[in-house]
């Protein structure tokens, strides 16, 4: 048997062993998804030979894309131990155990595609966006910029200001850049934003709009977006690319299929089949599209995600498929990660969405402690009694450090209370999803240097860095400069580094000028030599950046020192993990890495984040704080069905990242959006808890003690009249009622029409499952397909 085989189940092992063709895994949370699709890579490589190179797998985060690769390499190497020496891995000198895995890390992980979407396919871009034929004629060199959301804000209010002279009270850019990257994932021109807009904001949206796109092209830069959108168009219009890259991409891996949206799905399309309809598809030979997701972890809709691309994976590569490899599923049912009542209470938790498929998913793990449920009086008082719990658990369990424990929370302004606790009591803590490391002033201005350095056309970068640090160039010295790169159509840099021109200027400016270009000239001269580390450095002392720093002395300016050292380290590591990565490539990793990506294996501390961000991850001890009604679920959620269920399923992916106790709370007053005080009350997914695995209430800072059960019951009767609220008046009352019972008992046929209590009338697409546990897909007017319980969902049959 393959080495990779061992330490998972049956199902695990049939997904890993699927050699050809396509493969689905869906299954609950915590059930191995991710381990498995790990061990499939290790699995082609190391035991069919696939070449390291022929393998594109994504992953949500960089986070995940790091920890995927450190688990490869630590199997593959184990794999080689015994091969090549006979010994268990555990019986190897230490020595030894490295020189392997540094041998593994050179022949194999160095060579594999792992990443986000954004990481890899920017990665594509490297290669190709100089054959990119844009519709107006713009361009781009394998030298890009990656802009991120401030310096695309800083671009759009400047054409919105600036160039267009609006008033940007009335024209706000923030709304302006958000209906331009709608267009752009809609893949709209101008022109069609200015006809969706309409009117005379139509027409100033449009104009924006292609300002903008001119704007980063004459930066030769790119977006978030653009590093989708120019991979799915450079695809579709270049056939010999194209091919390159289906060839290449032999096995195409993708974790948390479930949040994927219309454009990441088109380019695995593209990659996986070459630009064909998957159905007729049939070159299956050595070939094979392998996805695993949770639909009911599906948590980024306000990303454009769409779980229904999930729920149509079999469709589109099955059944009408050419092949006889038709796309195979795997179901995962049982769970590793979790104790036995937290699972149950997750399951129960998530039973209660009607756009669903049944799933089974068994504990394997032994029953646990109950899970407890906090009442406190304020958001203050419930940072007082997690702190408080963590404090006790920490003492009384040796086992546990710090590093075990996570607080989750629905907004990020709730870290704070949180935060203030943590200090307090001197606990060690990170906050993920604060202000992103990369985002902060210094970082932004070192990090421009190098970007100008890769990119001179960058003009945004040059602007940042021209007088920082102050070199005497004054605003209106930089005002005709960039007048004249206007007038003459060239980048700024080219105006800047015209030495006549400068010195023709005269005075305080000409001499910064000067000295700027030589600086710049000399950096560009080494640049390419150097590793980024040394580069970094350099650019912080020849600047003079970190010499004013040190002028400044204040405690804050120490603070920008010590990051900046952050910095080359972060650049060290990359160098470390990336041997032969390149100065723009770091430079990439820097513009997508997320706050959520910071390496945190050193430190013995606290993880505070949002439900967010901690999907696919997992801790022994979680706190999910602020379980209200209008926090979580949130208010926008509460007159929206299908958010709300989204909620819910937010809900799950929290309980589920638990592996042994859970704690919950709530107050009963909080202060919310910075305003006054407000009365709480409990959150509806509480009731939708089994009682039976709930303990006690804890009171906290002098509230009155409530028995449990009377609890419970004023929850369940909080959760009733919320629900009326929620449905909308009658939708959810006796009537209905019978109505459900009716739409339930019926047997669904593709075809069929029925009408909802919120979507109005569709008809029956599709049908998942069989007999009592039938879903059924459905086309409503105006919206992409819903999946729905029949026994759960308010429909009835017309
Ligand atoms: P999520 O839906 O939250 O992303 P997942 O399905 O990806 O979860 P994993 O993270 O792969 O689940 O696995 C959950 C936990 O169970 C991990 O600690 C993993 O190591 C462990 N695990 C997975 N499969 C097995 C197995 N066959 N035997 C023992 N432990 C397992
Ligand atoms: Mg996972």
């Amino acid at each position: 048997m393959s080495a990779f085989l061992a330490g998972l189940n049956d199902a695990q092992r049939k997904a890993v062993d699927h050699h050809t063709g396509p493969l689905l895994v869906v299954a609950g949370a915590g059930s191995g998804k991710t381990r498995a699709l790990t061990h499939r890579i290790a699995h082609l490589i190391g035991h069919h030979g696939a070449d390291p190179a022929h393998l594109l797998a994504v992953t949500f985060t960089n986070k995940a894309a790091r920890e995927m690769k450190e688990r490869l390499e630590l199997l593959l190497a184990q794999k080689l131990a015994q091969s090549q020496f006979g010994q268990p891995w555990s019986t190897l000198p230490a020595v030894e155990q490295r020189q392997l895995r540094s041998r593994i890390y050179r022949e194999v992980i160095k060579e594999l595609w792992i990443g986000t979407f954004h990481a890899l396919f920017a990665r594509l871009l490297r290669f190709d966006i100089d054959k990119f034929k844009d519709p107006e004629g713009l361009s781009w060199t394998r030298q890009f910029s990656i802009y991120d959301e401030n310096d695309v804000q800083s671009l759009i209010k400047e054409i919105v200001t600036q160039e267009l002279q609006l008033d940007p009270k009335r024209f706000e850019p923030k709304k302006v850049r958000w209906a331009i990257s709608n267009a752009k994932n809609q893949g709209w021109m101008p022109e069609q934003l200015e006809a969706d807009a309409g009117g005379q904001r139509g027409k100033l949206m449009a104009e924006t709009y292609r300002r903008y796109r001119r704007a980063l092209a004459a930066n030769n830069a790119l977006d978030f977006d653009d590093l989708l959108l120019l991979p799915v168009q450079l695809l579709r219009q270049n056939e010999q690319i194209r091919n390159y890259w289906h060839r290449r991409f032999r096995h195409v891996l993708v974790d948390e299929y479930q949040d994927t949206n219309r454009t990441q799905y088109d380019l695995i399309k593209l990659l996986v089949t070459n630009g064909r309809e998957p159905s007729d598809y049939d070159d299956w030979d050595g070939r094979s599209v392998f996805v695993v997701g949770d639909a009911d972890q599906s948590i980024y809709s306000f990303r454009a995600a769409d779980f229904t691309i999930l729920m149509g994976f079999q469709d589109d590569f099955g059944d009408g498929a050419a092949s006889e490899t038709t796309a195979t599923m795997v179901k995962l049912e049982e769970n590793y990660r979790s104790t036995a009542t937290i699972l149950e209470a997750a399951n129960a938790l998530i039973a209660h969405n009607s756009e669903r498929i049944d799933k089974v998913l068994r504990p394997t793990r032994g029953e646990g402690e109950l899970i407890s449920l906090t009442r406190c009086d304020d958001e203050i008082a419930e940072a007082e009694a997690v702190v408080h719990r963590m404090r006790m658990l920490e003492a009384a369990h040796p086992d546990l450090s710090w590093g075990d424990m996570a607080v989750l929370y629905r907004t990020n302004a709730q870290s704070r209370a949180m935060e203030e606790s943590l200090v307090r009591w001197g606990i060690p803590y990170i906050v993920v999803g604060g202000l992103r490391f990369y985002d902060r002033r210094e970082i932004k201005d070192v990090l421009a240097y190098l970007k100008l350095l890769v990119n001179p056309a960058d003009t945004v970068s040059l602007l940042r860095v021209l007088n920082t640090p102050k070199r005497g160039i004054g605003k209106t010295t930089i005002e005709r400069l960039t007048d004249a790169s206007n007038q003459l159509g060239i980048p700024l840099w080219e105006v800047v580094r015209d030495a006549e021109a400068v010195r023709s200027l005269g005075g305080r400016s000409a001499k910064g000028l000067l000295q700027f270009c030589e600086l710049i000239n000399g950096l560009q001269a080494c640049a390419q030599d150097i590793a980024p580390s040394e580069l970094v450095q350099r650019v912080m002392e020849q600047s003079g950046y970190v010499a004013e720093l040190i002028t400044e002395g204040t405690d804050e300016a120490e603070d920008r020192r010590r990051n900046l050292n952050e910095l080359v380290n972060a650049a060290l590591q990359y160098q470390e993990e990336n041997e032969e990565g390149s100065l723009e490539d770091f430079l990439a990793s820097a513009a997508l890495a997320s706050d959520a990506d910071s390496k945190d294996t050193e430190q013995d501390r606290v993880t505070l984040m949002t439900l967010h961000a901690s999907k696919g991850l997992e801790f022994p001890v979680v706190y999910l704080v602020g379980m209200e009604q209008g926090l979580f679920p949130s208010y926008r959620s509460l007159e929206d069905p299908s958010a709300l269920e989204e909620e819910r399923r937010l809900c799950y992916v929290g309980l589920t990242r638990a592996k042994e106790r859970l704690f919950l709370s709530h107050a009963s007053e909080r202060r919310l959006w910075g305003g006054m005080r407000e009365p709480a009350v409990p959150s509806v997914f509480l009731s939708e808890l089994p009682s039976a695995l709930i303990q006690g209430d804890i009171p906290h800072s002098g509230g009155a003690s409530i028995r449990r059960e009377q609890r419970l019951d004023r929850l369940t009767r909080v959760d009733r009249e919320d629900s009326r609220q929620v449905a909308g008046g009658g939708a959810a009352g006796a009537p209905a009622n019978a109505v459900r019972r009716r739409a339930a008992t019926k047997t669904w046929a593709v075809g069929d029409r029925l009408r909802h209590s919120s979507f109005g009338e569709g008809q029956v697409t599709h049908l998942f499952g069989s007999g009592e546990k039938v879903s059924i897909a459905v086309k409503f007017q105006g919206m992409g397909p819903k999946i729905l319980d029949p026994r759960l969902a308010p429909i009835e049959p017309v």
